[in-house]
């Protein structure tokens, strides 16, 4: 009797925190404005810090906040990269 008593108090256990975490993980959801992902998509994906930022994503946060121009990504000079940063603002900004 003592297992199907553990089994069963195991399984209310785990679906009230499965319930829990389920309520906490949309309550607490981060949105992340969705030009973060278009000009993470644009960049060479290097990684290489040159632009000043630990990465990629960082340098394209720091893009779309407003806080860094679009060209200091180095290696995507060649590539136009700054062109397509300015192109992603632009349209996203008029929608
Ligand atoms: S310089 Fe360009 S490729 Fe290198 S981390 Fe910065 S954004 Fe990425």
């Amino acid at each position: 009797m003592v297992v199907v008593y553990s089994t069963l108090l195991m399984a209310v256990l785990g679906l009230a925190f499965g319930t829990f975490l389920a309520y906490a993980a949309k309550k607490f959801e981060v949105k992340e404005d969705p030009r973060v992902e278009l000009v993470k998509q644009a960049l060479p994906g290097a990684n290489c810090g040159a632009c000043g930022y630990a990465g990629c994503e960082a340098f394209a946060k720091a893009v779309v906040a407003g806080k860094v121009t679009p060209d200091m990504c180095t290696p995507g000079r060649a590539a136009g990269v700054a062109e397509k940063i300015k192109e992603i603002l632009k349209q996203n900004a008029a929608s």
